[in-house]
């Protein structure tokens, strides 16, 4: 579904990401963890095709199509969920506005059925009670003023909504609350299906306590330096990241 070979990638001009390969089949979980630093969200925005992040060699498909050649829309409606390749606020346009047009480019992309405003509405609301958002924050501007916890709930919801075929959700080094995390992991475990890949992008093991992983990676100095199962992350928890990257002697 997903296939990184050799990934080389600059930020402003920085060279970050040095020759990253990953490859996410339908129906896995992987997680990416790493230093601060490491490049984990440099990978996540290289994905979404954000401004300023150029691949500079190497390669990203999905499904076979080279995400280097497509625009932010176009991978959204091939499938792929990336939360920030949305704006982080869009003062004037509603929520329900921004999740109509979305929704209908997509599911018309993947020729699924579209949906009259009625249906769209009915599933926006149950969603919203999903991940205990209020669905008065449907009638909001996106993301205008609302909290980390409301901005990460927003998300989730969207990602559910969009139904994707391969979900990346970078969890951010500010640290959910723990109601936060869960709606996270609640959201994220019932989009687990065998044609759907994940890849959880978090600094922190706690939230691989909701969401096991089949797969956790070492993301160090824009390259995987290691790759486990489940296990890795209790690991890392116990050991911090030291004993990979050599930055700390701690007997391993
Ligand atoms: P992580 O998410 O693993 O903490 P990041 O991907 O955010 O790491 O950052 C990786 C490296 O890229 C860091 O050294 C960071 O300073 C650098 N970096 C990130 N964004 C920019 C930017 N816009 N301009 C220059 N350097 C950047
Ligand atoms: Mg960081
Ligand atoms: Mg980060």
């Amino acid at each position: 579904m997903l296939e990184i070979r050799d990934l080389h990638a600059a930020v402003a001009g920085e060279p970050i990401l040095k020759g990253l390969n990953l490859t996410v089949n339908a129906g896995e979980v992987h997680a990416i963890m790493g230093p601060n630093g490491s490049g984990k969200s440099t990978l996540a925005n290289v994905l979404a095709g954000k401004d300023n992040y150029e691949i500079t060699g190497g390669d990203a498909l999905f499904e076979g199509k080279s995400l280097a050649d497509l625009e932010p829309e176009e991978r959204a409606q091939l499938g792929l969920f990336l939360a920030f390749q949305y704006p982080v606020e869009i003062p004037g346009v509603s929520n329900m506005e921004f999740l109509k047009a979305a929704l209908e480019a997509t599911r018309k992309a993947q020729g699924k059925e579209e949906w009259d405003s009625v249906t769209l509405l009915r599933k926006a609301r149950e969603t919203c009670k999903q991940v205990d958002l209020d669905p008065q924050f449907l009638k909001r501007g996106v993301n205008e003023g609302f909290s980390g916890g409301e901005k990460k709930r927003n998300e989730i919801m969207q990602m559910l909504l969009m139904e994707p075929k391969l979900a990346l959700l970078d969890e951010t080094d500010s640290g959910l609350d723990i109601d936060a995390l869960q709606t996270v992991a609640r959201g994220v475990n019932s989009l687990r299906s065998p044609e759907r890949g994940i890849v959880l992008v978090t600094h922190y093991q706690r939230l691989l306590d909701y969401i096991v992983p089949d797969f956790v990676h070492v993301l160090s100095n824009g390259q995987i330096i290691k790759s486990g199962g489940k296990e890795l992350a209790h690991e890392l928890e116990e050991h911090g990241y030291g004993w990979l990257t050599g930055d700390r002697n701690d007997g391993k």
